[in-house]
């Protein structure tokens, strides 16, 4: 049976700190948000541990807390947090049409998409099982508490070629494990790469196995030229093989870029459709950071309640 539809002022869709800051800032000017979480209430942040470069937080605060934090705060204005996935929409016509998992339709009025991206894995068992013991995709997170601590970096991108620079100066010796005979990094970061000293590359490697129980130990890796296997001692281990930002359901609809990240007017959050804002990860693929991503999402509350006010919803 056809559910029936229901017209919300603004529809949030994402849940981590760009939808909540969005949501705050929504919440705030009476927009009355309504947001949809996703499976994954609080995004990436849910799998770190430690958060110590977000401001505000003298002492550091878990992920998980500050996801917490912010959705206490976004609920405390007012904001409609429903736990489920929006799976499709239809922005041909305003107000736009959502569908919920459950078959609910929504139609609303301003959509701000905050659905983030997710880091590509190996897909190893043992990354899964060390994850947040050592295994993290996110070097300038984490990096720190590998202080002094040799460390190895997998992939050959620019994300790779950042997070291998940036802990080169952290650690006494950074190994980067790179598939093939050569990078795709940009030149000027391949070149940076190439003369830091405290950088290993190891060319043709693979990861077969990181090591260790309780906490990261090691990995073996293998050169699929010599099949030769080796085991290095390192403690902190990054993946950098790139994200994937969630943005699928909106193809179609809104211009995306060769990776699938949603494209904005530059300096705004406005997407190429009417009363449709993008923030956070899913139109982000430099800086990626929650501050960024909880500053984007801010940008999104604002251009809609502008956006609304202008076409007299508010
Ligand atoms: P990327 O360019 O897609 O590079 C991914 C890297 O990981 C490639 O070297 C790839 O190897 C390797 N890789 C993929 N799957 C792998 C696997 N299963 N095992 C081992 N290695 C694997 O991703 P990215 O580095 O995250 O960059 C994404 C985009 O953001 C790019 O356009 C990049 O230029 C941009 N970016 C820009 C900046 C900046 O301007 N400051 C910083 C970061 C990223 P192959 O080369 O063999 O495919």
């Amino acid at each position: 049976m056809a559910q029936a539809t229901e017209t919300q002022t603004c529809v949030i869709v994402g849940a981590g700190p760009a939808g909540y800051t969005a949501a705050i800032y929504a919440a705030r000017a009476n927009l009355k948000p309504v947001m949809y979480t996703g499976h994954e209430p609080g995004g990436q942040l849910m799998i770190t541990t430690d958060v110590e470069n977000f401001p505000g937080y003298p002492d550091g605060v878990l992920g998980p807390q500050m996801m917490d934090d912010l959705r206490k705060q976004a609920e405390r204005f007012g904001t409609e947090i429903r736990y489920e996935k929006i799976t499709k929409v239809d922005f041909s016509t305003s107000p736009h049409t959502l569908w919920s998992e459950s078959g609910a339709v929504v139609q609303a009025e301003a959509v701000v998409i905050a659905t983030g991206a997710s880091a590509k894995w190996l897909g190893l068992e043992s990354e899964k099982r060390l994850m947040n013991k050592g295994v993290s995709a996110c070097a300038v997170c984490d990096g720190f508490f590998f202080r002094g601590m040799e460390v190895a970096v997998v992939g050959g991108g620019d994300s790779a070629a950042e997070e291998a620079s940036y802990l080169s100066k952290l650690c006494p010796k950074v190994h980067l494990l790179v598939r093939r005979d050569q990078l795709r990094a940009s030149k000027i970061m391949q070149e940076r790469i190439l003369k830091t000293q405290n950088i290993v590359v190891h060319w043709n490697t693979e990861v077969e196995e990181i090591l260790g129980d309780e906490q990261v130990e090691g990995i073996r890796i293998i050169n699929k030229l010599s099949g030769e296997k080796t085991e290095i001692p390192v403690k902190g281990f990054f993946t950098a093989i790139g994200h994937q930002p969630n943005t699928d359901i909106f193809k179609g609809w809104l211009e995306l870029d060769e990776t699938g990240y949603i494209r904005t007017v530059p300096g705004s959050s406005h997407t190429g459709v009417e009363g449709v804002f993008a923030s956070g990860d899913a139109q982000d693929k430099i800086y990626r950071q929650a501050i960024t991503a909880a500053g984007t999402g801010c940008m999104a509350a604002l251009d809609a309640e502008r956006y609304l006010a202008e076409k007299g919803v508010i």
